[in-house]
């Protein structure tokens, strides 16, 4: 089987799964953070700031591995797109585990903890794969810089980034450190929607999707969507049961619309 084969495998088995997902975050198995009510101990369960980090470093770590190798490494397209991903990974794999307020105790599963690994290696291989080798058939040659598309999706990509950072800031501005506390979120995006990190999310996603123009950056965002839309109306319905003054007009991730 040739490399780009594997490629075609990886990115249509992605969205396959993409489509079990909303079944899948209903299981007891899938949840995490608030969800969460107590870790069995043969769930083999880890520190949340250390699940963040074992979990998402093969996303920046294994995706550059895997582009390093690639006959494409040295090429400033492929270069961009390497950037990009890893100003997102290296910050979610390193960074944002160091900034989280957890609350004392608070563990995550092994199963998602391997899970998320196992995720996040094939998403690497699928999208590292597509920026890094030539085999897999697209190749980003300097002129792609002047591709509609490469300025639509980088524009998109970083509003979808900003969205999400500063969503995930607020959040975390409203527990003190060592404390266990939810509180309802104010201002900005949340005034509108219950779950602005997760849009930021799916647009940077989408954005990734039309700058590299590419069947494993789609398989990406359609995964990422499938992932973050039924948790965002899973935090809705627990705000509207943890909270009678949650504000009713307040929609789940599409301002006005959802
Ligand atoms: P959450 O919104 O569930 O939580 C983020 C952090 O904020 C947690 O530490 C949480 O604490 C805290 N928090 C949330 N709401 C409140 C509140 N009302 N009061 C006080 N503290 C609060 O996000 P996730 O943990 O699900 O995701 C984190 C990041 O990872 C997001 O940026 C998300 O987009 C991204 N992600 C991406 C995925 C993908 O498929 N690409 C998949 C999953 C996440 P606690 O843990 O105690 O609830």
């Amino acid at each position: 089987m040739t490399l780009h084969n594997w490629y075609m495998i990886a990115a249509i088995g992605m969205i396959i799964t993409a489509m079990l997902t909303p079944w899948f975050m209903t299981l007891p198995l899938a949840r995490y953070g608030r969800h969460k009510l107590a870790t069995a101990r043969w769930e083999m369960p880890l520190p949340t700031r250390w699940a963040w980090m074992v979990m998402e470093a093969p996303a920046s770590l294994v995706f550059a591995l895997i582009f390093l190798l690639g006959d494409r490494s040295t090429a400033i397209v492929p270069l961009i797109f390497f950037l990009m991903w890893q100003l997102h990974y290296f910050d979610r794999a390193f960074l944002y585990p160091l900034r989280i307020r957890a609350r004392p105790g608070q563990t995550e599963s092994g199963a998602i903890v391997g899970s998320a690994i196992l995720f996040n290696s094939w998403n690497a291989f699928l999208n590292a794969g597509v920026i890094g080798y030539s085999m897999i058939g697209q190749i980003y040659a300097i002129s792609w810089l002047s591709d509609p598309r490469f300025w639509i999706g980088a524009v998109v990509f970083f509003s979808g980034l900003y969205i999400n950072r500063k969503a995930d800031h607020m959040l975390k501005a409203l527990r003190a450190p060592g404390d266990s506390v939810y509180k309802i979120p104010r201002g900005w995006l949340y005034e509108r929607i219950t779950s602005p990190n997760y849009l930021g999310e799916i647009i940077q996603w989408t954005g990734w999707a039309i700058a590299t123009w590419s069947l494993g950056g789609v398989a990406f965002a359609i995964f990422t969507a499938a992932n973050l839309v039924p948790r965002a109306i899973q935090h809705h319905r627990w705000y509207h049961e943890q909270f009678p003054d949650y504000p009713k007009d307040r929609n789940i991730i599409l301002p006005g619309v959802y």
